[in-house]
């Protein structure tokens, strides 16, 4: 394992649209890569395959994890796993979001509260939290003292939840219930815009 490097986040912004309820609006997504010299995980798949391949490098994926399935977070996940050759993980909660950008084909798996994928000998646990879309995960990797929120929480407080599929009682207890769980420090790396802190988002609530 020595000779593999410890194990990193490697990030980027990647530009393109997000599409619901008829609207299409421009976004910048981020985008993580966790691993070490030899093999990662992609976190999401938003606009751009050769933008995420820019941080993968010549490593092994092993899995494309997707926070949720709105298309600007998995839109080109499919294109992704036919050039990494990489099962993409979903919560089936949101087969109804997958569906309007990829009604002809599936995920691979199906993530429940709980599931746990290793990577370059670190674990990432997915959380169940469900509101900003029904199938709405985070990913923790206790090891890193971090926690990957896509959509469910951002600095300044939780995700959207006005269009279809959201409800915000359910976020808001989401976090309280699985993200406010964890220890204050742990950095949040979401799915747009700058990193915050459990600590920092649960005083900003008052939770
Ligand atoms: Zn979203």
């Amino acid at each position: 394992m020595a000779a593999s490097g410890t194990v990193r986040v490697d990030h980027a912004v990647s530009s393109g649209t997000f599409s619901l309820d008829g609207e299409t609006h421009q976004v910048d997504n981020n985008l993580w890569v966790v691993g070490d010299d030899t093999e990662c995980v992609v976190i999401d798949a938003p606009h751009s395959v050769s933008d995420i391949l820019g941080l993968v490098g010549d490593r092994k994926v092993r899995a494309i994890l997707c926070t949720h399935a709105h298309d600007d977070h998995v839109r080109v996940a499919p294109a992704l796993r036919e050039e990494v050759v990489a099962p993409i993980l979903l919560h089936p909660a949101d087969r109804p979001l997958w569906e309007l950008t990829h009604p002809d084909r599936l995920w691979d798996v199906d993530l429940s509260d709980g599931f746990e994928i290793t990577v370059a000998g670190t674990t990432l646990r997915a959380l169940h939290t469900p509101g900003h879309a029904p199938g709405a995960v985070c990913f923790h990797a206790p090891d890193l003292g971090a926690v990957f929120t896509g959509d469910t929480l951002f600095q300044g407080g939780p995700g959207a939840t006005g269009r279809s599929y959201s409800d915000e009682d359910l976020i808001k207890e989401s976090i309280r219930a699985k993200l406010f769980a964890l220890p204050d420090d742990t950095v949040v790396h979401t799915g747009h815009g700058d990193d915050t802190t459990i600590g920092a988002e649960r005083a900003a609530l008052g939770a």
